[in-house]
């Protein structure tokens, strides 16, 4: 007699109900299939679906109610928490879902759940066109995007979920529901900034901005608090064209640092400016101001090219655990414990960001989205990234260490995108007066909590 809790008997069930694949224990592609960006987070999920439809996101999510099977998405798979994957669960993979189609016209573009920045910012800016998105290309647009999105043009035209105008979900009853700011508007506001608790975003539509060059890379200084104080006052009285985020790492083996920075700790402004070519030299002189500049790339080139300078010191497989907090100003305090951590750097991956999250972030209210805070202007992400498996204690310890450290200097609540799964208890803080209408959301569009491998907001 077979039974339906038979692995390979279901997973058969599956393959004749969806159009993409279905890979499970056994199959020859099954490593790879199960594989994530994060090297620590090794599952061994049951199925993973490499869906290539809305139809088969629909088949995957109604198998995994239906034989009880825990339930991951997967888009990018950038995830540092580890979302994207499940042991002995049911991965949905979206990586084959990567179309965008752009209406140069209305300046909008529509992209499947599984596009990437990279994917994204190719096809719009055949036009002249782009909007904000993460500053690493293989990062996808749908968990970046639902949990915030933080880029080279936050300042200017806002968050990625700020840019966000409609999108297809397929809820946890396997429906498939259109929302917009007309339609289904209370899913609608919860996906801006509200994670991957409502449903997958099998495709998702953002307005556009005319951009097309901007003037930006990395002006590198040695660790010193006074760089990031004279940092600060750059990003309070510069133009919001001008996006800077600061960075503390060990300096990197690149032809633009002279080698006696190589492995030392330094700091740099990664500089973006999208404003007239005609006042880059302007910017430069800003950017010497901060301090002794000991290497520096800076040039004219494709906003698409701003957001690949670092993948290649960031590919897939490497070990990662990461915080996020955010603040309303960069306080003398906050400054000393970057200096102190950046200066004891665990890994030569590892490292700093501080985004700035004014200008336009600022103009959206702190109830127009989930997204809560409006009013913090510096959001801090850092953590350890590693190659090697003995040193995941060591990175680990450090980043929470810092992160003890910094939390004097910053508000309760910070970035989801950027939390490990050990934050889930600041799920609420991160969400502030939000929190209960999320509730309220997430118990219309999936009571029995099927999609819980996030920062989850218990229904
Ligand atoms: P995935 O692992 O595929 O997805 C993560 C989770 O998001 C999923 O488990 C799911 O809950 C949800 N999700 C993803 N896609 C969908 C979908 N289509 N529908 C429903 N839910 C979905 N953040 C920034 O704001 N700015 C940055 O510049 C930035 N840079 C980064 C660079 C690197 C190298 C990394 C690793 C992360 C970066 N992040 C950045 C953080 C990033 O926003 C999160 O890691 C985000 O979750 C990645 O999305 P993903 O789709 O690639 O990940």
């Amino acid at each position: 007699m077979t039974t339906t809790t038979n692995p390979q008997t279901t997973a058969d069930t599956l393959r004749g109900a969806v159009r993409g694949t279905v890979v499970t224990r056994g199959d020859p592609s099954y490593d790879e299939a199960r594989r994530v960006y994060n090297a620590l987070h090794d599952r061994r999920p049951a199925v993973v679906v490499h869906a290539v439809d809305a139809g088969d996101v629909i088949a995957a999510v109604l198998h995994a109610r239906e034989h009880g099977l825990p339930l991951a998405v997967r888009g990018g798979s950038h995830s540092v928490a580890g979302f994207g994957t499940v042991d002995d669960g049911l991965v949905v993979d979206l990586s084959r879902m990567r179309g965008v189609r752009v209406d140069p016209e209305a300046r909008t573009a529509r992209a499947e759940g599984g596009a990437t920045w990279g994917d994204f910012n190719h096809a719009t800016h055949a036009f002249g066109l782009a909007t904000t998105g993460g500053v690493v290309s293989s990062t996808g647009i749908g968990g970046l995007t639902l949990g915030g999105g933080m880029g080279h043009l936050a300042r200017r035209y806002g968050l990625s979920c700020d840019n966000l105008i409609a999108a297809d979900v397929v809820t946890a009853e396997g429906t498939l529901v259109s929302c917009d700011a007309d339609r289904n508007a209370d899913l609608f506001w919860a996906l801006r900034g509200g994670g991957g608790n409502f449903g997958v975003a099998v495709s998702l539509a953002y307005r556009l901005h005319p951009v097309t060059d901007v003037f930006g890379g990395l002006s590198c200084y040695p660790l010193d608090g006074d760089v990031a104080r004279a940092w600060r006052e750059l990003i309070a009285d510069s133009p919001e064209e001008l996006n800077s985020i600061l960075v503390l790492a060990l300096g990197p083996e690149e032809p633009f640092l002279p080698e006696r920075w190589h492995g030392r700790p330094i700091c740099a402004a990664f500089t973006c400016f999208s404003g007239p070519e005609a006042e880059d030299e302007k910017v430069l002189a800003r950017l010497d101001g901060l301090g002794p500049v000991i290497g520096r790339f800076m040039e004219r080139m494709p906003y698409p090219v701003i957001n690949t300078l670092f993948d290649e010191q960031l590919p897939a497989g490497l070990y990662h655990y990461w915080k996020g907090n955010f603040s309303r100003e960069l306080s003398d305090g906050a400054i000393a414990v970057h200096t102190e951590y950046g200066a004891t750097m665990p890994s030569l991956e590892s490292d700093t960001a501080i985004f700035p999250i004014d200008g336009a972030c600022h103009r959206v209210g702190p109830e127009e989205t989930a997204f809560a805070y409006r009013d913090a202007v510096f959001s801090h992400s850092f953590g350890g990234t590693w190659t090697d498996p003995a040193d995941s204690d060591r990175n680990i310890a450090w980043t929470r260490a810092y992160d003890t450290a910094l939390r004097p200097h910053t508000q309760e609540g910070g970035y989801v995108n950027f939390m490990d799964t050990d934050d889930q208890n600041r799920v609420r803080v991160n969400y502030r007066q939000n929190y209960d209408r999320l509730r309220t959301v997430k118990r219309r569009y999936d009571p029995d909590n099927v999609f819980r491998l996030n920062q989850n907001i218990a229904p």
